[in-house]
This record gives C-alpha cells, sequence and structure tokens, in this order.
C-alpha cells in the first residue's frame, strides 16, 4: 500500500498554514531523518561523520566505499561514545559503515539503509604482551575472548569494550535499541560488569541491549549499533526495527503527545519519494494524518498514521 497525505488535507493544510512555502522548503532541507526501516529504508539529510576525530578513525574513507553519513543523532554518538574511551595512549577506535549519502540499499549490509546503524570495531590487545594495539580490522573472537584465527594472534579488550557499550547504551540523546554482537561476546562483558561492581540497572539495561542478531552473522567480529527513531522522525514514517525499551519509550510518548505541531504538519508537505502517491480521501470524522513517506515497503509498513475521531492512532 503506498498512501500518503490526501489530497483534500494537503489543501486543507496549506490553506490554514498559509505563506508557509519558503519555511517548509528550509524546513525539509535542515531537517536530517531517517525513513522506513533500517532494512527497507532512506535518509534525509544525513549528516557526514568526519574520517577522524577525538577518539576515533573511520576504517573506510568515503572515496574507499566507506558509508559515513548518519542522522544527526548517529553522528553525535559515535563522537560521544569515542570521547568517553578515549586515551591519548591507547589506539582509537575504528569505525565501520554507517549508511550512504542518502540510504537506501547498499553493498556489505542488510541494514544500514536509513542513517540509524553503525559498525565499531572491538578493542583489541596483543595476545603476547596484553598491550593494547589498534585493531587491523573485523578479527573474530571466541568464547575465551582469543582470536579465532590464530596467524592473528589477539585478545578481546573486555574492559574497553564494556566501557563503550555501557556510554553507548546509556547515551540519552542517542537512544540506543540494540548492540548486536554474538552471545560469547555479551556473557564476556556482562561477566566483566559484576566483576567490577558495576550497578545492577545498568547490567540490566546491558542484558536487554545487547544481542545477537537472529538473521545473520553471529557478529563475533565487531558491534552493530542500531538507535531508535525519534518522535519527529516517527512521525514522517520512520520505523524503530527493535524494541522501544521502556527508558526510552517514556521520552517517546511525551514528546509523541504533540505530534500535530507545526513540524509534523511540514513534514506532510514534504516532496514524495518516486514511488509514493497520493491516497483516498480521510474517513469522516478525523482530523490528520500524521506520517507518511516510505519507499518500498511492499510488506505493508505503516505508510500513514493517522488520528482517529477517538483520539487513538491507526496505521494504515
Ligand atoms: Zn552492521
Amino acid at each position: 500500500m503506498r498512501r500518503v497525505l490526501t489530497a483534500g488535507l494537503g489543501v486543507l493544510l496549506l490553506a490554514g498554514l498559509g505563506g508557509c512555502a519558503t519555511r517548509f522548503h528550509d524546513a525539509a532541507a535542515r531537517d536530517g531523518g531517517s525513513r522506513g526501516k533500517p532494512s527497507a529504508g532512506w535518509l534525509a539529510g544525513g549528516e557526514l561523520l568526519p574520517e577522524r576525530g577525538l577518539g576515533y578513525e573511520v576504517i573506510r574513507t568515503e572515496g574507499e566505499g566507506g558509508l559515513l553519513r548518519g542522522t544527526p543523532r548517529l553522528v553525535g554518538l559515535v563522537r560521544r561514545a569515542a570521547r568517553s574511551v578515549y586515551d591519548r595512549t591507547l589506539p582509537p577506535l575504528r569505525v565501520g559503515d554507517l549508511s550512504a549519502t542518502r540510504g537506501g540499499v547498499v553493498t556489505r549490509h542488510h541494514s544500514h539503509r536509513n542513517g540509524r546503524d553503525v559498525d565499531l570495531l572491538y578493542f583489541v590487545r596483543d595476545a603476547a604482551t596484553d598491550v593494547p594495539v589498534i585493531s587491523p580490522g573485523f578479527i573474530r573472537f571466541n568464547r575465551e575472548g582469543a582470536s579465532v584465527d590464530a596467524r592473528v594472534p589477539l585478545r578481546f579488550d573486555v574492559a574497553r569494550n564494556w566501557r563503550l557499550v555501557e556510554s553507548v547504551v546509556r547515551d540519552h540523546d542517542a537512544a540506543v535499541i540494540r548492540v548486536f554482537c554474538a552471545a560469547w561476546i555479551k556473557r564476556l562483558l556482562l561477566d566483566h560488569a559484576r566483576g567490577i561492581g558495576r550497578p545492577a540497572a545498568v547490567i540490566e539495561r546491558l542484558e536487554e541491549v545487547l544481542a545477537q542478531p537472529g538473521d545473520s552473522a553471529p557478529h563475533d567480529d565487531h558491534f552493530h549499533v542500531r538507535i531508535a527513531c525519534n518522535p519527529a522522525e516517527r512521525v514522517r514514517g520512520c520505523v524503530d526495527g527493535g524494541p522501544l525499551w521502556p527508558w526510552l519509550r517514556m521520552d517517546w510518548e511525551k514528546d509523541d503527545a504533540a505530534t500535530l505541531d507545526d513540524d509534523a504538519v511540514l513534514a506532510m508537505m514534504e516532496p514524495l519519494p518516486p514511488g509514493i502517491e497520493h491516497g483516498p480521501p480521510l474517513p469522516e470524522g478525523w482530523v490528520g494524518a500524521l506520517a507518511l513517506a516510505e519507499v518500498d515497503a511492499p510488506e505493508g509498513l505503516c505508510v500513514s498514521r493517522l488520528r482517529a475521531p477517538n483520539d487513538g492512532f491507526v496505521c494504515r
């Protein structure tokens, strides 16, 4: 179903807003955001992650085929996470792909399509000397935290990797919903956290968020971090692609109550992506169409959210 805002409602809103055309274009241009699902979406106004910053470097530049665009929140998360584990005597965090400039299908990944996914390499130590060394790339680790490939003798730096994921999951601005890694990597991290006496509430949160993906490789060679849609993106058709944890949902519900503000209305007038068409008129008594824009949604995702007469929301 590929339907967006009804023509009739559009006219009504345009009439009501009067003179907003310029603002609309400004808003569309500045409004970086995620649309659709991580595996079937796109990215509006993605921000570029610089090739290096305090405590991190990318493993591939854009010139080398790296995907370095994300929503501003994702780019901010990477920078804050790197800063949180920065030590000038230690190797930097190495950052893999985010998304392509405008999102969409990319090679190397099933997801990473709408600016909310990023790959982070593990911090590693030399197996013989235990000295932290820069990660040479996607190195797989076994249950003991030793590199699977004996020709590259490294150890998983559990202490520094824990500090990284704790910082990522506790980042309020980014709202992380998943950190994918292998089940045995998760166990190493949580055992370490208990061993150093991290607070139970923190450990519980990490227990929830760290997860081995069910539909792809187990991720024993990097973390794959995914952030939630924010309320403004959700209004525009962003689909989280992971659980909205209670601590995230509280913020979402608070913000979501005010979705039919100017920004939401402006979002409804965003230029439609190719393949999206106007839908039929709204049913009698319905007072607003709140979200739109999903390219390529054959599985029947929610392409528009309507505020029903009883003030609930319905997808269609
Ligand atoms: Zn990934």
